[in-house]
């Protein structure tokens, strides 16, 4: 009997022994399972603005993992050896135990766990498994995707994941080209989770050869519509299928500079040699130092996430 995975926006309908779009979930005995389940593809400690994350517990470090696979099949995927299932052919170590992995976090201090570099919807099982017991031990936990969550999936995640940095990587057509995806599912969910006041980063990389300046303006009045307040606008390198010219500094300023009138607070530029400062959106005094330097330092009035210098409220979560 068939039966239809919710995991993400694709739906996929499966017969007994078939695998889904993104080759990772199988139905098997009537079952729809996620193979290698626990078999990491990626295990590491990275500081948290590697994710990136600029607004949440800056300064720290988060135990960052991947199962292998993923929903889309972007060109130029920058993890394409542990996203696509050609080359990850279901690869991967040892599987971890969930308590193990937590108290890893714990040892190497890190408050937080990410679910990263691959795409969690499609192991979302397993991570959900991981993140239930890192909340009941007090750690947070940190999910980075490209945000095509089926409705469902947006229900079971929202509770348990603090924080998400959601790829927005360009318009539907850009979608279809070069993605084998859709905007449509990534709106959404940016949408629900900002409604539901989730910690919610949005990252874009930009390539010159498809992101004009109407393309990053029209992106920009969708993410400040929904209420988006951190936005990270990423140099592209070419990588995998891709061939389109790496993007200049100069470009990537000039795209920030374009979607300065939108009223989101705080763009920053990713991949980037320029200043990572966060600036007080009323004041402009500077909140959070240059991330390009360590230590990195704040504001201590952040811990009540205000200002300083004019109590204006600082979006995020800050070391307490
Ligand atoms: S995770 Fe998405 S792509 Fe994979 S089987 Fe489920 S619905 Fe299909």
């Amino acid at each position: 009997m068939k039966s239809r995975c919710d995991f993400c926006y694709h739906h996929c309908t499966l017969d007994e022994g078939q695998s889904g779009i993104c080759s990772v979930r199988t139905l098997e005995q009537g079952r729809i399972v996620t193979k290698a389940y626990g078999h990491l593809a990626a295990l590491a400690v990275d500081p948290v603005e590697k994710k990136p994350l600029y607004h949440f517990l800056p300064g720290s470090k988060t135990l960052s993992l991947a199962m292998p696979g993923c929903n889309l099949a972007c060109d130029f995927c920058q993890n394409y050896t542990i996203s696509q299932s050609s080359y990850h052919q279901h690869q991967a170590g040892e599987a971890i135990d969930t308590a193990a992995l937590v108290s890893l976090a714990v040892e190497r201090n890190c408050p937080s766990i990410s679910f990263t570099y691959s795409e969690p919807l499609v192991w979302q099982d397993y991570m959900l498994e991981v993140a239930s017991l890192a909340k009941s031990k007090g750690l947070s936990t940190i999910m980075v995707t490209n945000g095509t969550f089926s409705e469902e999936a947006l229900e079971r995640i929202f509770p348990l994941i603090d924080a998400c940095n959601i790829d927005l990587k360009g318009d539907e057509s850009f979608y279809r080209r070069r993605c084998n995806g859709s905007a449509k599912p990534v709106l959404d969910a940016i949408e629900y989770l900002v409604g539901k006041k989730a910690h919610v980063e949005v990252t874009t990389m930009v390539m010159e050869s498809e992101h004009d300046e109407a393309h990053i303006r029209a992106l920009a009045g969708q993410l400040a519509g929904r209420g988006v307040q951190v936005w990270h606008l990423s140099r592209y390198f070419p990588r995998y299928l891709a061939t389109d010219p790496a993007t200049s500094e100069s470009y990537l300023q000039q795209m920030i500079n374009t979607v300065s009138s939108f009223g989101i607070d705080y763009v920053y530029a990713g991949n980037s040699e320029q200043k990572q400062a966060t600036f007080c959106p009323r004041c402009h005094a500077q909140v959070v130092s240059d991330r390009r330097h360590a230590p990195i330092r704040y504001d201590k009035t952040l811990k009540e996430g205000r200002c300083s210098a004019c109590n204006q409220e600082i979006y995020g979560r800050w070391p307490s």
